[in-house]
This record gives structure tokens, C-alpha cells and sequence, in this order.
């Protein structure tokens, strides 16, 4: 078999030649200046090896790849009190859609929709100082990483609370169902910060360690945990698009509007891949199609 390092080059190459490569988030105006020529990839495999092509030493907002770390906070935290709060089904709608909070009475279908994603984040502030949620966050980042170089960038947040008004109504629709317990302004407050944590592809991969499980790699949390956070990020890691990600790639993903998208092959490799212009379901368009391209040239599929 072609060696991972091999084919990393070859499909850096060929994202590179890419000419449809998507269409930068601009609903976040610090996000909209993103250079869409840019594309990176690393690969972080079970025996601890890594592997990087393209650009993967740039920073780029994670945004809602967060929403992974948010989670295995929470459930570190409440455990299973988190369920009911928030569901355990895909949505099959927009990542940021009201539709179904008012259909289903306040309970957002999952963790990773951004309804869902701001419930998680208030049920984690409980009455804790934004700053000292946003402070664990970080640690828990940069433990799973083991790298203190990484960074929320303020701008981005800013930006995104200045112009964050679908993500206000979400908030203030949960507050009048009852499932918002902090202030509106204060959950999002923590929920932009936590969306605007910058990463490098490497960062990023070696992040996502802790849920490929590989002999000797970090054990943050349970095998159980794990097992249940790789479900959700399967089912509902890419909004409406997640069933596509499934059928192309095969592995458990949560991808962000920044263009990035965290994978899991489990017990085989934590994959990091970025390239700013997204598809119509608010996914990376290049970083889709080189994890599929990756997946399928080494044979990894949790399908068989
Ligand atoms: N901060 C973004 C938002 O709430 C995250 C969305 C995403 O990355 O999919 O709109």
C-alpha cells in the first residue's frame, strides 16, 4: 500500500489544482478576508506518527470543531443530566435553523446544531464567570493537544457577537422554553469565544487523540465517552450534510464555517483537515473531499 505520507502529497496537490473550492463564510465579517486558496492537512496516526501536507501550520477559527470539546466537557461535568436538555438525533436542517426549536418545544435535536451547541455551553457555565469557562476550555484543548500555543482570537469573536443575531434568536427562543439557564448575552458571550479558538491543522489533529483511542495514546475519557461522542459526530458532526460525510467518507467528523474539519478513523488516525471554502451545507467543499479521498486510498471506513 502506497504509504499515508504519499498520498497526504497527492491529494495536497490535488486541492491545489481544485478550481470550484467552495465559498468562504462571510456571515462572520472577520472570517469573510479568508484567503480560499489555502488548504492543509495532518495526520496524526495510532503509534503517535505525524503526517502534514499544505498549509497545516496556518491558524484558522475552529468555530463550531469546538463544539466536540464543548461536549466532553459537559458530559464530564453532568453526564447523562445532559440528555435531557438537549437530543441525541440529526437535525436535517441548517446549522443555525429556528424551524425545529419551535416545533420541538426548546429541546434542540443535538449537541453539534447551533441551538444545541449554546444549551451545551450554558449548561457548562452554570453560574461560573464566562472567563472561567472559557479558561477550561482552553486547558482541556491544550492538555488534549499537549501545546499551550493555542488561542482564542477576540476579533473573531467580537465580530461574530456584533453580527451574531440568528445565534441571539436561538438563544433567547431557548430562554422562553425555559432551557437557557444563564442570560442569553452571557451563554453567546461564551459560545463566540469558544467558536473563535484558533488551531493549526497539526494542533488540531493531535487535539483529536483522545477520541481515536489508540494503544498508549491519551485517555481524557472514557472508552464509553468516547464511543458515544464519535456516534454523534457521525450521525450529526456535519449539520444537514451529515449523512453525505457518511456516505463519502465513512468516519466520524465535525466540521466549522472556518473551513476546518476534525476526523476520526477510531483505533487508526486523529485527521485535521482545512480549506476555507464551504459547500451549501456550511461544510469545507476541498477538506470533504481529501478526507474522502484519504479515507478511501487507506482503506479507513467504521463500515467495514
Ligand atoms: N460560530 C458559528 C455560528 O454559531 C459556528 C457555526 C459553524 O461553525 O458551523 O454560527
Amino acid at each position: 500500500m502506497t504509504g499515508i505520507a504519499e498520498i497526504l502529497e497527492e491529494i495536497a496537490a490535488a486541492m491545489a489544482a481544485a478550481e470550484d473550492r467552495g465559498k468562504v463564510a462571510d456571515y462572520i465579517p472577520e472570517l469573510a478576508g479568508v484567503d480560499p486558496n489555502q488548504f492543509g492537512i495532518a495526520v496524526v496516526l495510532a503509534d503517535g506518527t505525524e503526517l502534514v501536507a499544505g498549509d497545516a501550520a496556518t491558524p484558522f477559527s475552529i468555530q463550531s470543531i469546538s463544539k466536540v470539546f464543548a461536549l466532553t466537557l459537559a458530559l464530564g461535568r453532568l453526564g447523562d443530566r445532559l440528555w435531557q436538555r438537549v437530543g441525541r438525533e440529526p437535525s436535517g436542517y441548517a446549522f443555525n435553523s429556528i424551524l425545529q426549536l419551535e416545533q420541538e418545544q426548546g429541546i434542540p435535536r443535538n449537541p453539534f446544531i447551533n441551538a444545541g451547541a449554546i444549551v451545551v455551553t450554558d449548561a457548562v457555565l452554570a453560574g461560573h464567570a464566562p472567563r472561567e469557562y472559557l479558561g477550561e476550555l482552553l486547558r482541556f484543548i491544550r492538555m488534549a493537544a499537549d501545546d499551550e500555543d493555542i488561542h482564542i482570537n477576540r476579533d473573531v469573536a467580537k465580530s461574530e457577537t456584533e453580527t451574531g443575531h440568528r445565534n441571539f434568536a436561538l438563544a433567547h427562543y431557548l430562554s422562553a422554553f425555559g432551557n437557557l439557564m444563564n442570560p442569553p448575552d452571557r451563554a453567546l458571550g461564551a459560545y463566540f469565544h469558544q467558536c473563535a479558538v484558533e488551531m493549526t491543522c497539526l494542533q488540531l489533529a493531535r487535539a483529536g487523540r483522545f477520541l481515536m483511542r489508540a494503544e498508549g495514546g491519551p485517555r481524557l475519557v472514557s472508552a464509553e465517552r468516547v464511543r458515544r461522542i464519535n456516534a454523534l459526530m457521525m450521525t450529526c458532526g456535519h449539520y444537514d450534510g451529515s449523512g453525505e460525510f457518511a456516505f463519502r467518507v465513512g468516519l466520524p467528523g465535525k466540521s466549522g464555517v472556518g473551513g476546518g474539519i476534525l476526523v476520526i478513523a477510531p483505533g487508526r488516525a486523529s485527521i485535521a483537515v482545512w480549506s476555507p471554502g464551504l459547500n451549501e451545507n456550511g461544510n469545507s467543499q476541498l477538506g470533504t473531499a481529501a478526507v474522502e479521498m484519504l479515507a478511501r486510498r487507506a482503506g479507513w471506513s467504521v463500515f467495514g
